[in-house]
């Protein structure tokens, strides 16, 4: 019988990579080189002789091993993965290669087999498919609009910019945003996932793949321009809040974050996640009306406690009027009337009924149901308007008033009448906790300051009870009040208006030793030379 191997096939095949042995018909094994060893953990040896199918115990994932022998057997070479048992008790994972040898008269007599052990690459494969799987699975599973986009085409017009000289890439995308334009028709979506076309499509992906620029409305395209210079300056992300169209042309608020991840750069892609912050802009608009209302409720509030000032402030300039005219026709009524004495007093009445127009045009602005216009405020001013809706009632209540103002404070930016209502609001309160507590002192300062390179601090101090120990850290809860017909709704006000406007304002017990609560907020402050704005349209009576 003809041997399955010869011995110079024999000495040739000892210096292949792969693992080489030669089984005869049987399935015993007759040649079983270094390779062979080294992969199976059998020496020659011990390999020689024995039967190949007992020594490696060869799995395949589909096929029986009779049933690889038999294609084998059919078309004379086979080739596929094969799991085999090592000298170790370890498995394997080989790809086999085999080819059936016949003698002189075309009988098969064996079967040589070259190998190479591919555990590691299929190791590494499954790794990587695990992670493609995760990945898509995250990409299809957020609730967030995922993109790919393929850049590849812009490359070259950048590089055809930097040659032309441009230095500062986003100056020139700002100067020109044709250029910005063009850029996004070259930027390719290659891939997205459902959200996406939930989000933005008419429910077909595919409609949605091509150039970007259908995306990106007039006053977006600066987000765009800004990847594009980031990117270019090895920086990790871009993160903005803009607005986006929809395939169905409409606009809406986003948060868009770009990843310019060192690979998918060199590779000409970009990854953008987008999450619609329209439902959450929405929240926050009707939070805001409703603020809004608050405020306005608790600004009619506070006129309805002042609303005995506001009447004396009214009646002592009508008093002076009718006094005047009373004068004046008596002047008139002279047999030799006094024309000069009668112009005075026409003169005063017009000086009192512009004070009494003054007086309705500050309360009907007080009054306005209105939305919030932030402007650059002088703060003393807003102080004097405010003192002057609480002098009577800081008279009436015995209260010495000293206003401590620092000259030249430079203006913060909010909106004047909601100002107005938190001072009011403030020294009502220090005027309230005076009177109730019967105090024989009854001082009261309103101090405004410079703290730091940037901010702007109100102060107003009392000489009331202070604050009840425990009570410190309820005063600016909602509904909580110590007094008898409060609404205990004045501070979280005050506060929601001060920390709108960017501030902070707190509520303590003085501490320059003096009895009495000081209550302070904070807001930053703006150039000394912003224009400085009324905030509020003239109202007239
Ligand atoms: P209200 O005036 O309706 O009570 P606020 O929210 O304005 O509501 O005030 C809440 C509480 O804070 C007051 O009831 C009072 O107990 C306390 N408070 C506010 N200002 C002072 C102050 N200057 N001195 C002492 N307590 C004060």
């Amino acid at each position: 019988m003809t041997p399955p191997i010869s011995s110079v096939e024999a000495e040739v095949f000892e210096r292949f990579h792969d693992a080489v042995f030669v089984r005869d018909m049987e399935g015993n094994i007759h040649f079983w080189n270094s390779a062979a060893a080294a992969l199976y953990g059998w020496p020659s040896h011990s390999a020689l002789g024995t039967s190949a199918r007992a020594l490696l115990q060869c799995r395949h994932e589909k096929e029986t091993y009779d049933g690889v022998d038999a294609l084998l057997l059919e078309h004379g070479y086979w080739e596929g993965e094969l799991s085999r048992l090592t000298g170790n008790g370890s498995r394997r994972l080989v790809n086999a290669r085999w080819s059936l040898r016949r003698d002189a008269a075309g009988h098969p007599v064996g079967v040589l087999e070259t190998g190479y052990d591919i555990s590691l690459a299929k190791e590494t494969e499954l790794h990587l498919k695990a992670t493609e799987y995760r990945y898509r699975n995250l990409f299809q599973a957020m609730a967030a609009s995922f993109w790919e986009l393929d850049f590849t085409a812009v490359g070259p017009k950048i590089r055809a910019l930097l040659d032309a000289g441009v230095r500062d890439l986003e100056a020139h995308f700002l100067a020109h945003p044709e250029v910005v334009r063009d850029f996004m028709h070259s930027t390719q979506v290659v891939d997205l996932n459902d959200h996406s076309v939930r989000l933005f499509g008419r429910g077909d992906r595919t409609e949605m793949l091509g150039a970007i620029d259908r995306y990106w409305p007039d006053e977006s395209i600066q987000v765009y321009a800004r990847c594009v210079a980031k990117s270019l300056t090895g920086q990790p992300n871009n993160i903005e809040v803009t607005r986006l169209r929809t395939l169905e042309d409409k606009e809406f608020e986003c948060l868009f974050t770009a990843c310019f991840s060192k690979e998918n750069i060199a590779r000409g892609v970009i990854l953008i996640g987008i999450i619609d912050l329209s439902e959450l802009a929405e929240a926050r608009h009707a939070l805001e009306i409703m603020q809004t209302e608050l405020a306005h409720v608790a600004r009619i509030s506070i006129l309805g406690e002042l609303s005995a000032s506001i009447t004396h402030e009214i009646n002592q300039p009508l008093t002076s009027i009718s006094t005047y005219a009373q004068a004046g026709l008596r002047w008139l009524q002279r047999p030799e009337p006094d024309l000069r004495e009668v112009e005075n007093a026409l003169l005063q009445i017009v000086d009192e009924a512009q004070r009494t127009n003054d007086v309705i045009s500050r309360i009907r602005s007080m009054a306005l149901r209105r939305p919030a216009q932030e402007t650059a405020l002088a703060l003393n001013e807003v102080i004097q308007d405010s003192l002057q809706f609480t002098d009577h009632e800081l008279r009436k209540n015995s209260v010495r008033l000293t206003t401590d103002l620092a000259i030249s404070l430079p203006p913060v930016r909010a909106d004047r009448v909601l100002m107005q209502q938190v001072i009011v609001n403030l020294v009502m309160n220090a005027a309230q906790a005076m009177a109730c507590a019967n105090s024989t002192t009854r001082e009261l300062t309103v101090r405004s300051e410079v703290v730091g390179a940037n901010e702007v601090r109100l102060e107003v101090l009392d000489s009331g009870p202070g604050i009840a120990p425990g009570l410190e850290g309820k005063l600016f809860d909602s509904f909580f009040t110590t007094k008898a017909t409060g609404m205990g709704m004045g501070l979280p006000i005050c506060r929601s208006i001060i920390e709108a406007a960017g501030g902070l304002i707190q509520l303590a017990n003085r501490d320059d030793g003096k009895g009495g609560a000081k209550v302070a907020f904070t807001l930053p402050a703006l150039p000394h030379s912003s224009a400085l704005g009324r905030g509020f349209p003239h109202v007239s009576p």
